[in-house]
């Protein structure tokens, strides 16, 4: 079945821009946390944070974590956002659990665009590689010895489920490449989403947060999309 993106934030640090001005404050005071904690007002953070960022002063966002639920994405997305080491992940396994009935599977919207007669050939695809799996499962030995060598034949447009934490500072690397129009379209929209929901609850954190034409300059060179005013101007809109 064809499925769809979903990412949902679960949890986060409590107070978390608290966290972070408390934590960049014990750098620049002789005073004890207890003291440093009732002196940090919510003023004081969001001036405290901005001038951090400014300074390239990241530690302190270390301190700061984001835990993410990431729904209907393709394994080639997972090959992708795995690549991101200073982050944690638990994803769904092939090997425990068995695809049964058929698979999800994820349809690239430039396949989708072509139309219904596309779609459906998608689709038809699909449904002949699930016949693989299943034929291997039939010959293979029951459990997880045969499933970990039926999966050998699903695609990468098989859906997965994951859990995902990254603190501040991996988050804000992450989007720097991944909000960028550069970036592949699936791990690209996985980003804004994840972008626009930390934007939620940590504003002054995550200002200025996104691919770099939106921070500071472009660094693709050649590569450039030249699309810095369009990008700048969907990145205002989910603020
Ligand atoms: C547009 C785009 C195209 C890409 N194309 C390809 C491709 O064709 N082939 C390919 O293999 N990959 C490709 N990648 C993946 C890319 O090379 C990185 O592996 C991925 O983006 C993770 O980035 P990172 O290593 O900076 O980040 P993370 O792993 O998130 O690490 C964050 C930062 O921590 C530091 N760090 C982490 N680990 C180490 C370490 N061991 N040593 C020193 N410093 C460390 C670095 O400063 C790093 O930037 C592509 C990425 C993008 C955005």
């Amino acid at each position: 079945m064809n499925v769809g993106l979903k990412v949902k934030l679960l949890r986060y640090t409590n107070e978390p821009e608290k966290t972070v001005a408390l934590a960049a404050k014990l750098c620049y005071s002789d005073s004890d946390v207890e003291n440093l904690h009732q002196g940090v007002t919510e003023k004081d953070v969001s001036g405290f944070i901005k001038k951090l960022i400014s300074m390239g002063h990241l530690s302190p966002t270390e301190h700061a974590s984001f835990t993410f639920a990431i729904e209907g994405v393709s394994r080639s997305l997972l090959a992708q956002i795995t690549r991101h080491r200073i982050a944690s992940f638990s994803v769904k396994s092939q090997r425990y659990v068995r695809a049964e009935g058929g698979f999800n599977y994820i349809i690239p919207p430039a396949i989708k665009s072509l139309g219904s007669d596309a779609q459906k050939e998608y689709k038809k695809q699909m449904d002949i590689i699930y016949g693989f799996y299943q034929g291997w499962i039939d010959k293979l030995e029951k459990g997880e010895k045969g499933n970990e060598d039926a999966r050998f034949v699903l695609p990468n447009a098989a859906e997965t489920k994951m859990i995902l934490t990254m603190n501040a500072r991996e988050l804000m690397h992450f989007f720097n490449l991944r909000c960028c129009k550069r970036a592949q379209w699936e791990i690209r929209e996985t980003a804004w989403k994840m972008l626009e929901l930390v934007l939620k609850v940590a504003p002054n954190l995550f200002c200025g947060a996104g691919p770099l034409c939106v921070s500071t300059k472009c660094s693709e060179g050649a590569m450039t999309c030249g699309k810095a005013a369009e990008v700048k101007e969907y990145y205002n809109s989910i603020k």
